[in-house]
């Protein structure tokens, strides 16, 4: 059940008024990853800053809710749909000079990847695989493969709500963590962003390695079905004594104590997991962290099932899981 409040006809007009693109009642399952959620009461596709601003403005003067997004392949959508505007920033522009990149916040991350190594660069390969836009990447540090985004990342032009101000964010602003921004706590319209690269000492090798990130991605991924990638976060933790519990159950792999990173798809295994359903949800049977839609599943069973997962996780293995899929329209 969602808890928005209905738009009135007198929003949606005065909203259509000023942003004439707007669709009404567009389906985010057409969106998103999961191939889950209901429609968006207003939607707006974005090609610049500025109608992505403009989109947000226009909400917000007939305080209409507003969410903004990118490829949707981190979202939950209610199936009760969004009840205000969810605007897509589809800015796609990447150019690249010299070891710099600037791409905007819609380009598609794995776009971006491959161009910087057809320009004979390094350092974005990791990348190759990562669905989704830039600005999804910054707002959650994509990463994956030893590459973050925080490694690469020199700005962030973005446009702070608080205040209206467009600003420029240096990396260090950004307060980047383990799957984690400033821009998850404090709201941004991201519109893109400068990274650094490298030389590639050996192009054919950086090819080679996105290859091979894809092939193993396909192997250890179900990329034939319909997810919206980890649901959970990885557990980071400080001291050993904080996995007790876990240890009282499981061997832990030594790498995953030196890495003071617990494997969630490794945790949902042991936990036996693995194949758990709710309604047409199911825990991958190739990677614990990947739930997969298998054909008509709906937001409240994913739901039903993160949490009897992070209930059984707990009980058992003395572990609290966080969510890295982001809720929308609850
Ligand atoms: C098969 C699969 C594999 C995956 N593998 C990885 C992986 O290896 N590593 C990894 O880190 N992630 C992975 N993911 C998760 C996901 O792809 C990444 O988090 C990705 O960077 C999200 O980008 P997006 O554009 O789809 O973001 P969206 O899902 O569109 O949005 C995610 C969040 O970012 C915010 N956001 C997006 N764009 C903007 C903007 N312009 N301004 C303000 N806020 C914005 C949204 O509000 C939302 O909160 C995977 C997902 C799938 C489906």
């Amino acid at each position: 059940m969602s808890n928005m409040k209905p738009l009135t006809t007198e929003q949606i007009a005065a909203y259509r008024q000023s942003i004439p693109a707007a669709k009404e009642g567009e389906p985010m399952d057409k969106h998103t990853s999961f191939r889950v959620g209901g429609a968006a009461r207003l939607y707006v596709v974005a090609n610049t800053p500025d109608e992505i601003m403009n989109a947000v403005h226009a909400a917000v003067n007939v305080s209409i809710p507003w969410y903004v997004y990118g490829g949707g392949s981190n979202l939950l959508v209610n199936d009760d749909g969004y009840e205000g505007v969810i605007i897509q920033a589809a800015n796609r522009e990447i150019k690249i000079d010299g070891e710099t990149v600037m791409a905007e916040a819609g380009a598609i991350t794995g776009l971006v990847a491959r161009q910087t190594v057809a320009a004979g660069l390094g350092g974005f390969e990791w990348a190759v695989g990562v669905p989704g836009t830039i600005g999804g990447a910054i707002y959650g540090d994509a990463g994956c493969y030893g590459g973050e985004m925080r490694d690469v990342v020199v700005s962030v032009d973005a446009y702070r709500i608080r205040d209206r101000q467009r600003v420029t964010l240096t990396n260090e602003q950004c307060k980047f963590g383990y799957r984690s921004s400033m821009f998850k706590y404090e709201p941004h319209l991201i519109f893109g962003c400068t990274l650094k690269l490298k030389p590639s000492a050996d192009v054919e090798a950086s090819k080679k390695r996105m290859d091979e990130i894809m092939q193993m991605r396909k192997e250890k991924q179900p990329l034939e079905s319909s997810s919206a990638g980890c649901v959970f976060k990885n557990v980071e933790f400080d001291e050993e004594k904080d996995l007790e519990i876990l240890k009282r159950s499981i061997e832990v792999p030594q790498g995953m104590i030196d890495k003071k990173q617990i494997s969630v798809g490794w945790l949902i295994e042991q936990a036996g997991l693995m194949g758990q359903c709710v309604g047409e949800v199911e825990v991958s049977k190739k990677h614990g962290n990947f739930f997969i839609n298998k054909g008509k599943a709906r937001a409240q069973d994913i739901l039903a099932l993160i949490s009897i997962i992070k209930m059984k996780v707990r009980d058992d293995l003395g572990i609290e899981l966080q969510e890295e899929v982001q809720y929308v329209g609850f």
